[in-house]
Order: C-alpha cells, then sequence, then structure tokens
C-alpha cells in the first residue's frame, strides 16, 4: 500500500480506536473528511471538544448533563420513588426514547466484571443505596428499584448483588424488580428496538 501522509495515517489510528470501526471504515471516514469542507470538519472538531468540556456527570443519577443536575433529576413531574437502574447514560436514551417511563434513573457506570476487575466498589451501588434511603428519609411511601442491567451473565450478576444490598434496608416499603423477558440473553439495552425495550419495561417482575 501506498505511503500515506502522517496527517492522514494519525487520524485513520484516531478513528480505529472507536467502537465499532475498524481499518477500512477509518480509512472511507478520513477521505470522507479531506473532500468535505473546511466549515464541516471545525464543526465537528468543535462539538468534539464540546462533549469533554461541557458534559458533565449528574451528581443525582450519574448519567450525563451539562449543569450540575440531569434535565431528568430536575423534572419535578418524574416520580423519584421509581428508579430505574442502568448501567450506562445511553440505556437512559433507550428507555426515554420508548417514552412512557415516569420515574427517574441511577447509571451504574458498568457492571460487576471480574474478567476486567470491575467489582461492585467501582460502580455506584453505594450511592444507589444512599439515594433510596435519603428518600425514604423524606416519605415512607413505597420505592421501585427496578434492576434494568443488560440480560448478559455480568448484567444479571450485578443486578442479584445489587438486590441483596438493598434487602439489608429492612423494614422499608421498598419493592425491587427487574425488567421483563423478551430481551434475549446477551443482548444489549442499547440495541434493543423500541417494542421489545417497552415489553420488558412493562414486563418487569418484583425479584
Ligand atoms: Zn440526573
Amino acid at each position: 500500500m501506498a505511503e500515506l501522509p502522517k496527517s492522514i495515517n494519525n487520524l485513520i489510528s484516531a478513528f480505529e480506536r472507536l467502537p465499532g470501526i475498524g481499518p477500512k471504515s477509518a480509512s472511507r471516514l478520513v477521505f470522507y473528511l479531506i473532500n468535505t469542507p473546511e466549515s464541516y470538519v471545525s464543526e465537528i472538531a468543535r462539538s468534539l471538544l464540546a462533549i469533554k468540556k461541557e458534559v458533565k456527570i449528574c451528581k443525582e443519577c450519574f448519567s450525563v448533563c451539562e449543569g450540575e443536575i440531569c434535565s431528568i433529576c430536575e423534572d419535578s413531574q418524574r416520580n423519584k420513588k421509581i428508579i430505574c437502574v442502568v448501567e450506562r447514560a445511553i440505556d437512559v436514551v433507550a428507555i426515554e426514547n420508548i417514552g412512557g417511563f415516569k420515574g427517574v434513573y441511577h447509571v451504574l457506570g458498568g457492571v460487576v466484571n471480574p474478567l476486567e476487575h470491575i467489582g461492585p466498589d467501582d460502580l455506584k451501588i453505594d450511592e444507589l443505596i444512599k439515594r433510596v434511603n435519603n428518600q425514604f428519609l423524606i416519605s415512607n411511601d413505597q420505592i421501585e428499584v427496578i434492576l434494568a442491567t443488560n440480560p448478559t451473565m455480568e448484567g444479571e450478576a450485578t443486578a442479584l448483588y445489587i438486590k441483596k444490598k438493598l434487602e439489608n434496608l429492612q423494614g422499608k416499603n421498598l419493592k425491587i424488580s427487574r425488567i421483563g423477558s423478551g430481551l434475549p440473553m446477551g443482548a444489549d439495552l442499547e440495541y434493543a428496538d423500541q417494542a421489545t425495550l417497552s415489553r420488558a419495561m412493562d414486563g418487569r417482575r418484583e425479584i
């Protein structure tokens, strides 16, 4: 293969590190950008920097936001007594896209995965327990925690771990549910179609 200018090679290598982008796609993107107006390339560059500068993590639910608190946590119409626990902020987007969920979220930041040395302490599990506890301090009404981690081995193990942790809050009016079947084993919420995800949310069962 012909020797390419260094700047082109650098960008190809940078793109290759993105999820789902192989060497061919990376080259295709770079050559596409070479032939596009500078204004468009500048817009991409600015937007890329902005997500690092302006996007913050919500102090309440650990999803993404631009202030201290995300728009969902800030919304007084959302039911703070229904907390949907997900692995990543992108899962919040997936569930929001199906519409109809009126509760709030809690983003764990991943799942327990011994192979990748990710333990419960690396996730926002203690923060979840604290959040549920704080909600009980406000009122004794029932709180539902929906465990919506992916139906993978790690997702199931994490859900079970959280369930056990929550069960320590004995004597509290707590309902723990798991999103329903319908999502194929090993699936990612992120890639589930809206109808399947909607069924999984509606079909959640108490565990
Ligand atoms: Zn939030």
